[in-house]
């Protein structure tokens, strides 16, 4: 159904199936008498929040967890008065769509027409009469409900199942319906639809998110409702529900115009008997950072929104809420592992790798904060701070006349965004003094996939002034030998789980072919290259046969603040 179609009559039937399921009210009101009128009068047929300050009001509504059909709104009150709380609601996109009423004492004064102005629908004036608060505000929910079903079209054009919107309206409304069974709410994610899409080209990528629509309509079987939210991402609503594992087989098969599916991988997350006390769309996103969590993880399909899982959500949160201050208190702090000579172990330089010494937490890994920061972006402040940092400690050496070896930095994929990337690191190389061949720069060989020509570009603009570069866990899985002949590189760096797949004591040599593949590789490509992840002696010593000449690991060092490093240094 389009949107003209939607008629009167479908409307009218909306309101007469959802009017019996309370809507919340957000009383806004510092004088407690004047809101517990006004709750008496509406109580009946709403439920009804309180806050007793603006500040309290914006707590409620930008925790998303209720979703606020409208708001009454006093005008004078401490902390943030109502016409502030409308300003703030009019900027805000996730506000701006409450209805609100304006609550007065005196009808019509010039303070009421500013509010009016800036955003609220109507006003009510004290002393309340009974009617008129019931009828203006049944009014206007009516009004909005209808003008936002108005809005939303049923259906995806592309896929025929419910639209975004459409989609959150019908599955608020079968979850509060009075004896509403228990749903579970699935999400579905095609992995790299983007990659698949700039391969192959859109109308593959449309035909694709057809077939697994279909799947799912087809195994639905009428028992829930589906919906694409946008891209490869898909919403879907169904009576609850013991083994998911062994029904989520939406997995696309077989063909199309000749290219195999099977290298899709549709990822899901799960969050069975979904709670019915807060908005769909919340649930969604709850559900969607589930799925984050396992974008990374080679293998794994399933993940299920729990408690455990929430736990480590509102963690995350957390952590990103004392990010911007972490920064400014200086509690990121710059670590140094030492990159070795396999034959004589000297130290050749070193990777600035980061730390976070959090005042709740404790000392946390890299690990723990590196993939949310690069999910939310914060990632290019703080590796500025971490080369700026670098940089400051080896002008410092310099001037203490220590002997400069390299040390290298991690560039990641997002710091690419920061207009004219190479030009701030010559500018910040240059301004700490330090020729430019000692700051080796590296970048993870997946970074390439995102943005090839643009990081191919900028990286060869770093490598003519003078910056080593470095490819970091090269092996990992993208590039191609094709690709490597084109790219401005110095330094390989052999991904970690090389070394600790192909060269582990009880694999013997027999694995040992594609390291020594890639010895020759890089040899011919005269390239150096650098293994991470040593150790055990076995391993140094398997390496030197090869003909390996540099590595990086816990048998030689871990990475160590500055003032241990310096003491390694001062040893040999
Ligand atoms: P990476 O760049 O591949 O860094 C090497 C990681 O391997 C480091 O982990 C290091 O401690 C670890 N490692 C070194 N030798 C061994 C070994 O022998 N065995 C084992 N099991 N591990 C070893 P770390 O410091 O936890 O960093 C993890 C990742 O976090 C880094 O991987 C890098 O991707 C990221 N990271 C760290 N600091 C920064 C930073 O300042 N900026 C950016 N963008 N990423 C960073
Ligand atoms: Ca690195
Ligand atoms: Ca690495």
């Amino acid at each position: 159904m389009a949107r003209g179609q939607l008629t009167a009559s479908v409307l009218d039937n909306y309101f007469e199936k959802t009017w019996e399921l309370k809507r919340t009210i957000l009383v806004v009101d510092d004088d407690d008498i004047s809101a517990t009128i006004l709750e008496r009068i509406l109580q009946d047929h709403y439920r009804i929040l309180r806050a007793s300050n603006g500040q309290e009001a914006l707590d409620i509504l930008r925790s998303g967890e209720e979703k606020i059909a409208l708001m009454l709104l006093d005008l004078q009150m401490p902390v943030i008065d109502g016409f502030t709380l409308l300003g703030i609601m009019g900027q805000a996109e996730k506000l701006r769509h409450i209805p609100v009423i304006v609550i007065t004492s005196n009808d019509g004064n010039e303070y009421e027409v500013r509010c009016i102005e800036q955003g609220a629908v109507d006003y009510i004036t004290k002393p309340y009469v009974v009617n008129i608060v019931r009828s203006r505000v049944n009014r206007i929910i009516r009004l909005y409900e209808t003008s936002a079903l108005l809005n939303a079209v049923e259906r995806d054009w592309l896929t025929g199942l419910y639209t975004k919107e459409y989609f959150f309206i019908e599955s608020d409304r079968m979850l509060r319906r009075p004896g509403a069974p228990q749903y579970d709410l699935i999400v579905a994610d095609v992995h790299n639809f983007s990659l698949f899409n700039q391969r192959y080209g859109m109308e593959k990528g449309d035909k694709l998110l057809r077939i697994i629509a279909d799947r799912m309509m087809t195994s639905l079987g009428g028992h829930g409702i589906c919906s694409r939210l946008h891209s490869g991402f898909f919403a879907i609503l169904v009576e609850h529900e013991y083994d998911w594992e062994k029904k989520l087989t939406w997995q696309p098969k077989g063909s199309i115009d000749g290219i195999s599916l099977q290298q899709v991988v549709v990822k899901y997350g799960v969050y069975m008997d979904v709670d019915k006390n807060v908005p769909v769309f919340t649930s969604i996103y709850r559900t969607m950072r589930a799925i984050n969590s396992i974008k990374k993880i080679y293998g794994q399909v399933i993940v299920y929104y729990d408690e455990k899982m929430r736990d480590m959500l509102n963690r995350e949160q957390r952590v990103v809420a004392s990010m911007e201050q972490a920064l400014r208190e200086h509690q990121f702090e710059v670590y140094f592992q030492p990159k070795c000579a396999l034959h004589t172990s000297e130290i050749v330089g070193a990777e600035a790798l980061v730390r976070w010494n959090h005042p709740e937490y404790g000392f946390m890994s890299p690990a723990d904060f590196i993939p949310l920061f690069e999910s939310n972006g914060f990632i290019t402040k703080l590796d500025f701070y971490v080369w700026q940092e670098t940089l400051r400690i080896m002008k410092e050496w310099k001037e203490e006349g220590r002997k400069l070896l390299p040390v290298s930095v991690n560039i990641s994929a997002r710091d690419f965004f920061i207009p004219n990337l190479a030009q701030a690191i010559i500018n910040l190389t240059d301004r700490y003094g330090i020729d430019h061949h000692l700051l080796h720069l590296e970048i993870t060989e997946s970074a390439y996939k995102e943005e090839p020509e643009h990081i191919i570009a900028t990286m060869s603009q770093l490598a003519d002034q003078g910056f080593i570069i470095e490819m970091d866990d090269f092996g990992s899985g993208y590039s191609s030998l094709n690709m490597l002949s084109e790219l401005t590189l110095h330094v390989l760096k052999l991904d970690i789980r090389f070394i600790q797949k192909n060269c582990h004591a009880e694999n013997g040599r027999n694995n040992m072919g594609i390291l020594q593949f890639i010895a020759s590789l890089s040899q011919w490509l005269n390239l150096v290259t650098i293994v991470e992840g040593v150790e055990t002696a076995e391993q140094v010593e398997e390496l030197k046969r090869i003909g390996y000449k540099y590595a990086q690991g816990y048998y030689y060092a871990r990475p160590m603040p500055r003032a241990a490093y310096e003491k390694r240094l001062e040893e040999v």
